[in-house]
């Protein structure tokens, strides 16, 4: 009998952190009804409707937690969100990594991201490691066990970007076809893999997603039948060598919100392709332990899933979205203006920070568990392990990580993505400088008249907007009111 061929599926369940960085609140967002926001609509049309998708086959109802049979990732500050606005889904991403784990043998189908969805090639190394160590403490407090997996941001990547990631204890990541070069065996096929990438001293498997199922899946209408797409990939998986994977990667939203019965036909397309015998259902982490790697891969330039100029969609007008006949010369100086709050941010803890605890490097990084923990048990153990005494010591560190924080925030990778700033998830990114220079202020003088000169320079498209100035001092303003 031949071996059979394995099939992963990976959600990559994403939203831009679209809270008030003073009150944790969403605004009303129009767009979004009949709900308040688009978080809300979001979570019922996808996150939600994954957790107990419905499904009919014939008479009978099935109700899946889809969670327990596709690989996923989880972005932090969404997850964050999800455990105070969206527990039942929430729970059911949790659990479904649990009982996979039960099921393959320990591998669960749960994967990290870094922290802030933003690009790490583009990030100074020290904020890149900050992002892989603040993702890796996030999944760990929610998943209470250590990632094997990460997913990056836009799959972007570089050289050192990967050597960072394996630096940091992951195993393997995503990647799309055409971010470098695949060789090996399987190489010429659609196998996964995985492949190995090395740079002499670390190593790390790199699964390949199929592009072109995976964009037919995203954008075309390979989710409208649940029975021809687990057919699909079931006769696609069989053309490949015995033993070998077919891996499809989308953005999880694609599951009920950008496709309205998407999680509902994926819950069709996993029981039928779990009752064969011919595929595999699995994850990466269960397929990398059981057939290890096969092939290299060799990474020459920056690369990313979503912009075939390499990582410049997210700092220059590298020609993506020009389409919407809109210009995005305001990228280089946006992306100038929120690395100068971040390095400002950064400053200004490595000046203030020493006073407050000995190492002050090894404290932020162990930072993000404190902004996402409220249990004062935890805060005691931290403060404890770091020597910080006193209720004021504690309070000033707590407010330079929430700076930093703010600082790492305004990178968030939504902001450059589109053809203008002034959509929500620009106002994300400028939301969060006003935050991290209102703390840095508490410091040292403000930053913000140079900031404000900076971002009068950059022109929206829209006329209704004018410069990124205006805005940044209207969201302010609107937020300082809601503020408690
Ligand atoms: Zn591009």
């Amino acid at each position: 009998m031949p071996e059979a061929r394995y099939i992963i599926i990976h959600g990559h369940f994403y939203q831009p952190p679209r809270e008030s960085p003073w009150t944790g609140l969403i605004s009303q967002e129009s767009g979004a009804a009949p709900f308040p926001n688009w978080n809300e609509r979001i979570l019922s049309e996808c996150y939600t409707a994954n957790a107990h998708a419905h499904t009919m086959e014939g008479p009978v109802v099935h109700i899946r937690n889809n969670y327990e049979s596709v690989n996923f990732d989880v972005g932090p500050t969404l997850a964050q969100w999800l455990a105070n606005h969206g527990q039942a889904a929430y729970r059911a991403m949790l659990r479904g990594d649990a009982l996979s784990r039960d099921r393959l043998g320990g591998h669960g189908n749960a994967i990290a991201q870094s922290y802030n969805h933003s690009i790490l090639p583009l990030l100074a190394p020290r904020d890149r490691d900050l992002q892989i160590g603040w993702g890796i403490a996030d999944y760990e407090y929610r998943f209470g066990r250590r990632p094997l997996g990460m997913w990056l941001p836009e799959c972007a990547v570089d050289h050192e970007t990967l050597a960072s990631v394996a630096a940091a204890g992951i195993k393997f990541v995503i990647l799309g076809p055409q971010q470098g070069q695949y060789q090996g065996d399987r190489a010429d096929t659609r196998a996964a893999g995985p492949f190995l990438w090395s740079n002499g001293t670390a190593k790390l498997a790199v699964f390949r997603f199929d592009r072109e199922m995976s964009s037919t899946i995203s954008f075309g209408e390979g989710l409208h039948d649940g029975a021809r797409l687990a057919e699909w990939m079931a006769a696609t998986a069989r053309a490949l060598p015995e033993g070998a994977s077919l891996m499809f990667a989308t953005d999880g939203e694609t599951f009920g919100h950008h496709k309205k019965t998407g999680a509902a036909e994926l819950a069709r397309a996993l029981i039928l392709l779990q009752r064969r015998d011919d595929i595999v259902l699995t994850n990466c982490e269960q397929y990398l332990a059981d057939h290890g790697t096969s092939g290299k891969f060799l990474i020459d330039a920056p690369s990313s899933w979503s912009c075939p100029h390499g990582v410049e969609r997210w700092r220059s007008e590298c020609g993506c979205r020009h389409e919407a006949g809109t210009r995005q010369g305001w990228r280089t100086p946006l992306r100038a203006a929120m690395e100068f709050v971040n390095n400002h941010a950064d400053a200004v803890y490595d000046r203030f920070a020493p006073a407050l605890v000995k190492d002050h490097r090894g404290a932020v990084r162990a930072s993000i568990r404190l902004l996402i923990d409220a249990d004062p048990a935890t805060h005691e153990q931290w403060f404890t392990r770091f020597g910080v005494a006193g209720e004021v010591s504690r309070e000033r560190l707590l407010r330079l990580f929430e700076m930093v924080r703010a600082g790492q925030s305004t990178l968030t990778s939504c902001a450059w993505f589109f053809d203008d700033f002034g959509g929500p998830e620009g106002r994300v990114a400028l939301r969060w400088a006003a935050r991290a220079v209102e703390l840095a202020a508490e410091h040292t003088p403000s930053i913000e008249t140079e900031l404000l000169a900076r971002l009068r320079e950059i022109r929206s498209n829209r006329h209704e907007v004018g410069d990124a100035a205006t805005l940044y001092l209207s969201l302010k303003t609107r937020e300082a009111r809601g503020r408690v």
